[in-house]
């Protein structure tokens, strides 16, 4: 059985029972995780595993194949088969949470305004960076990309659901632009997670996003740089 990714379901638990299936050192499997393993471009979430008052700290986490692997501080003296309590650090992953559907919002517009599409990006806690294939260079690209998040403002200020749902792959793929984005993080297996920003953004997607735009905050223009053709990049924050 594959990991079971919970915040597929719901972004906002914080702790969570699990069961060990695997140990390998102090490389650990569970049966169902919140912890959202580095993938996507997008950081993974840390935290701590609670076994009978002991605690490990979850330094990283890795995907393999379709499981998530917990990297813990040291040797766990937990069992297979035994249950933890999972403790995600919630102030990055919320921070991770907002920067990523800010990410949905600029590269919507990106697309609806210039026709460019994500080549590559980087979400941490402390900043996002989006690559794009846009014509433009120097003052123009700067100028665009402080108009988009400008424009991501607005949509953020408007207080827009994001939903999430489940759809079949053949259905998902009549959607117009959900695979213009779906490389970014390829959704396993024949049912597709479906994240939504109404009227904004639709697309394949497997992480952790707040549920209304409004929590994104306000998103912050830091710099641009032309790195060649397709990577015209932007590096953007959260206000705390
Ligand atoms: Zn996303």
């Amino acid at each position: 059985m594959p990991t079971k990714f919970l915040y597929w379901w719901d972004s906002y638990k914080r702790e969570f029972d699990a069961t060990v299936v695997r140990i390998d050192g102090n490389r650990v499997w569970l049966d169902q995780t919140l912890f959202h393993p580095r993938s996507g471009g997008v950081a993974n979430d840390t935290g701590r595993l609670v076994w009978q008052g002991e605690e490990y700290v979850v330094r990283e986490v890795v995907k393999e194949g379709e499981d998530a692997v917990h990297i813990l501080d040291r040797e766990p003296r937990f069992r297979v088969g035994d249950t933890v309590h999972e403790i995600i650090d919630w102030d990055r992953r919320y921070r991770l949470m907002r920067l990523h559907t800010a990410t949905h919002i600029i590269a919507a517009l990106a697309y609806k305004k210039y026709n460019a599409l994500v080549t590559g990006g980087e979400i941490t806690p402390e900043y996002a960076r989006d690559d794009y294939n846009l014509t433009l260079s120097g003052d123009a690209l700067r100028k665009a990309f402080q108009d988009l998040i400008a424009e991501a403002n607005e949509v953020v200020k408007r207080g827009i659901p994001v939903k999430i749902y489940f759809l079949k792959r053949e259905e998902a793929l009549k959607i117009p632009g959900i695979v213009k984005l779906a490389e970014r993080e390829p959704p396993p297996g024949e049912e597709w997670r479906i994240v939504e920003i109404e009227g904004i953004d639709v697309q394949a997607d497997g992480g952790p996003h707040v549920a209304n735009t409004r929590e994104i905050g306000e998103i912050v223009f830091l710099k641009s740089e032309s790195r060649g053709k397709d990577k015209k990049r932007v590096y953007y924050t959260v206000k705390p």
